[in-house]
């Protein structure tokens, strides 16, 4: 069985949740793609943890982690990482953590040309995480990029002094400059800490999967942040998709078996770009407050706004997803009418088709309000404990957006859920 789990929206639908809940089932967990840009929350009996980089599965004690080729991997923030989860009696060694040597290194001075840019671009700033994410994405394909198997190339200091030198010219536009040596003294000390993990994953994928070992590949983001088709510019810098899933994981010959996609009972968005159903003043504020919409790795205020049918029907169908996750449903509880954003107008012209370039920045929502449940649902966990309510609410959804919702989260932790089917 090899399982996608994706985020259909702009991110934090609470895949790291969902990932921690399903992980029981598999014997791998593998993240494909993206770097300590963004924070999966996750809250189970052994506390409460945020990775950014290690794929949630660290926390079940028999799953296997991998990283996969197509990460970009800040090597200071991942031993960072890994000993916050160590200090919390989480076990990490080579048998439980596979990083793949050909996964990229994201160098402190992909951080400083993320920061130097946004600082430059000051009002018309994209929102970066600044974390360095872009630009080390754009000197992957630009092949002057540092991977986890440079580490111990016997020419690494020649390398990176090129690489330092190029990159300098770049810096001296921004009136800074890389120091060559610090970097080298910055890979051998992160690095060191790292090889052990280094390992051929290929190799150890296809042998998982002939072994026939369950693998879930852990999307970060979601599909409206995905390079080629999400709300380019405003995307993240690598595929987030579900088809990406083997290639990012260094087996594409691997068949994904399904794909769920989590979704919210609402929207959120963290930074710039077209968000349409966004919310403003006090009915934001209210739902911001409810739902704890707080960036996992920035802490900033996330963007809210009612489900949006046209971005998430998009959504679904850019992951292929065969079934969904629908998460945060107990956030609603507090409303008497759920606001639910049905249709866009763009130019006094309604539509339900997600538009792309100046039709999307210019469209407007179309709002209807559906009836609330107004009751606590958290403690729910069958089908039938929900409220008719909900349950319609959950139906308009799956006719909606075309999946059927399989799994419902009612709350943060592991154990607060429906399987609906
Ligand atoms: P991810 O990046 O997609 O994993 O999402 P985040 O971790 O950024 O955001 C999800 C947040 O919502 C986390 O703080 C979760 O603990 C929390 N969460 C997930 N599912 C639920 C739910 O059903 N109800 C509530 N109240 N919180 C949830």
């Amino acid at each position: 069985m090899l399982t996608a789990i994706v985020g259909i929206g702009w991110g934090d639908e609470g895949k790291g949740r969902m990932v921690d809940l399903l992980g029981e089932s598999y014997d791998v967990v593998v993240r494909y793609q993206g770097g300590n840009n963004a924070g999966h929350t996750v809250i189970n009996e052994r506390g409460k943890f945020v990775l950014n980089l290690l794929p949630s599965g660290i926390l079940r004690e028999n799953t296997v982690n991998v990283m996969g080729c197509g990460m970009v991997i800040d090597l200071e923030h991942l031993c960072g990482e890994i000993a916050r989860l160590r200090e919390k009696g989480i076990r990490i060694t080579p048998d439980n953590l596979k990083i793949s040597s050909g996964a990229i290194i994201c160098m402190p001075y992909h951080k400083q040309q993320d920061c130097l840019e946004e600082d430059r671009l000051a009002d018309k700033k994209f929102g970066s995480t600044r974390r360095g994410i872009g630009p080390v994405y754009a000197d992957k394909y630009m092949k002057k990029a540092l991977r986890m198997a440079d580490l111990t190339a016997s020419n690494l200091a020649e390398r990176l002094s090129d690489l330092v030198e190029w990159k300098n010219l770049t810096f001296a536009g921004y009136g800074a400059k890389i120091d060559a040596s610090e970097m080298l003294a910055w890979l051998k000390k992160y690095g060191e800490e790292l090889l052990p993990f280094v390992c051929d994953v290929p190799a150890y994928l296809t042998e998982a999967e002939k072994a026939g070992k369950k693998i879930m590949f852990e999307a970060q983001l979601g599909a409206l942040r995905d390079i080629d088709l999400g709300i380019y510019p405003y995307t993240s810098s690598s595929p987030t998709i579900a088809a990406y899933a083997p290639i990012g994981a260094g087996v594409p010959a691997l068949r994904l078996t399904d794909t769920i996609g989590v979704i919210k009972a609402y929207s959120t968005c963290v930074g710039e770009g077209p968000f349409t159903a966004e919310m403003f003043g006090d009915e934001a504020e209210e739902l911001r407050k409810a739902g704890g919409e707080y960036g996992a790795a920035t802490g900033r205020p996330r963007r809210v706004g009612g489900f949006d049918v046209v971005a998430s029907r998009y959504g679904v169908r850019a992951q292929g997803a065969d079934a969904l996750a629908l998460t945060k449903l107990d956030v609603l509880s507090y409303l008497e009418q759920i606001p639910v954003c049905v249709a866009y107008e763009v130019d006094g012209v309604r539509t339900t088709e997600f538009p792309y370039g100046e039709a999307l920045a210019k469209a407007k929502p179309v709002y209807e309000y559906l009836p609330g449940f107004h009751c606590d649902v958290s403690t729910c966990r069958r089908r039938e404990d929900l409220p008719a309510a909900a349950l319609d609410y959950i139906a308009y959804i799956e006719k909606a957006v075309g999946a059927p919702v399989k799994y419902l989260s009612v709350g943060p932790e592991r154990e607060d859920y429906v399987q609906m089917f």
